[in-house]
């Protein structure tokens, strides 16, 4: 196996942001999901950042690793969906939410259906890959037997400028 060439990983000029504990509300778990999305970038990885919360508590906090592990399936959402099976006991997550700074592409989608997540927030849309809405609705299915809480655009725009910045500076370095 060869090693992929060494690249000095893109400064990144996002801060995370702290929200209040108090208001525990969609901007705030999407903030958590955002800072996750900033510790991405500064792995060199496309940030994504993606939390679940359940009962009020983040069970499972996580980021695109896709070029560190050399992984096609670690995705934010899925690394995250395993931590959260793991902290439950149990791969059904049926009172779970899952938030998401991007929609969450095939496979996230589907993987977020097979847990039986109660609801999916994401931030900003993809009409290329996304699958809850974006290119196609598998929540849609006709035979499904369940169906996720959708919520869109929450944070939408810090979200979308974190990826839009992270690619031009890609762009620029090539
Ligand atoms: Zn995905």
């Amino acid at each position: 196996m060869t090693e992929p060439p060494q690249r000095p990983s893109l400064p990144c000029p996002f801060e995370k942001v702290f929200p209040s504990q108090l208001q525990r509300d969609d901007d705030f778990y999407m903030w958590l999901a955002y800072n996750q999305a900033i510790d991405a970038w500064k792995q060199d990885e496309v940030p994504i950042g993606a939390v679940i919360e359940l009962g009020g508590e983040i069970i499972a906090a996580a980021h695109n690793q896709r070029d560190s592990t050399r992984d096609p399936t670690a995705h934010a959402e899925i690394l995250a969906l395993t931590q959260a099976a793991k902290a439950v006991g149990d791969w059904r997550l049926n009172e779970a939410t899952l938030y998401v700074t991007k929609e969450p592409c095939p496979m996230c989608s589907g993987a977020s259906l097979m847990a039986r997540l109660k609801r999916v927030v994401y931030a900003v849309s993809d009409p290329k890959m996304g699958c809850l809405g974006g290119a196609t609705d598998l929540n849609a299915l006709p035979g499904s037997n369940h169906r996720l809480e959708l919520t869109r655009g929450v944070l939408e725009k810090p979200c979308h400028e974190l990826i839009r910045a992270y690619f031009q500076l890609k762009r620029q370095e090539d």
